[in-house]
């Protein structure tokens, strides 16, 4: 099938309230355009350069979103035009993003990238440190960042058991700040989880945005 068409099947066969982040890392602008004029608008990177050298040349009502490891030091190239950066993973880097978003001034929105996986490499905040992070005197200073939920990862498995309870910390974690921590925050009402290979079971539970990538692209050439 054509990106085209993996695109519209996918986009039917959502539920209402999930939406699609086309995860285009690694393809050229050209399956982004074929993606472009099958309606898809909503688009996710991750590598900073290769994020704005694609915004530039490709239209303005794109929202785009970053999905990857994000260094404090690449912000300030995204800072202009991101919608939506998926991976927040310390205070640090929140306190950059509210740095360049006032520069541009801008209100850029975040997610909280959570730890759940088996695999050590995979990025994020434990639960704890998400909690410690909420609880941070100084996110009150921050008043160029809205915090609209969480992102997270499963771990790459075949085990669909041990998925589905990945994706279900997340959840319940996320329950836990919306009545605690971020109750008076209305803007945290997301949760960016599910790929190509666990995205039914992400919106199962409770998934908002899933980015899916090779589903709709085909395998990555790196
Ligand atoms: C690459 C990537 C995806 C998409 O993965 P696919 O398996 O190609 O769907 C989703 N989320 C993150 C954080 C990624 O880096």
């Amino acid at each position: 099938m054509s990106i085209a068409q993996n695109i519209v099947q996918l986009k039917t066969s959502l539920p209402q309230g999930v939406t699609l982040v086309a995860v285009s890392k690694f393809h050229p602008v050209e399956a982004l355009w074929e993606a472009y004029n099958a309606g898809q608008r909503v688009f996710g990177e991750s590598r900073a350069q290769e994020l704005s050298a694609k915004q530039k040349v490709l239209p303005e009502d794109i929202e785009w979103h970053f999905i990857g490891p994000l260094q404090s030091n690449k912000v300030k190239d995204i800072a202009p035009f991101i919608h939506l950066i998926h991976s927040i993973d310390s205070l640090k880097l929140l306190a950059e993003v509210n740095k360049q978003a006032k520069k541009h001034n801008r209100t850029i929105r975040v997610l909280l990238e959570i730890h759940v996986a088996q695999e050590e490499s995979k990025h994020g905040l434990s639960p704890e440190e998400c909690k410690e992070l909420l609880r941070d005197e100084s996110l009150a200073e921050f008043q160029h960042i809205r915090i609209c939920g969480l992102m997270g990862m499963a771990t790459n498995t075949d085990d669909t058991g041990l998925i589905r309870e990945e994706f279900r910390k997340i959840h319940d974690l996320f329950i836990e700040l919306k009545e605690t921590l971020c109750k008076d925050n209305v803007d945290f009402k997301e949760i960016s989880m599910g790929m190509s290979h666990d995205y039914p079971i992400a919106i199962q539970e409770g998934s908002t945005l899933i980015r899916v990538g090779t589903s709709i692209f085909g395998e990555r050439e790196y």
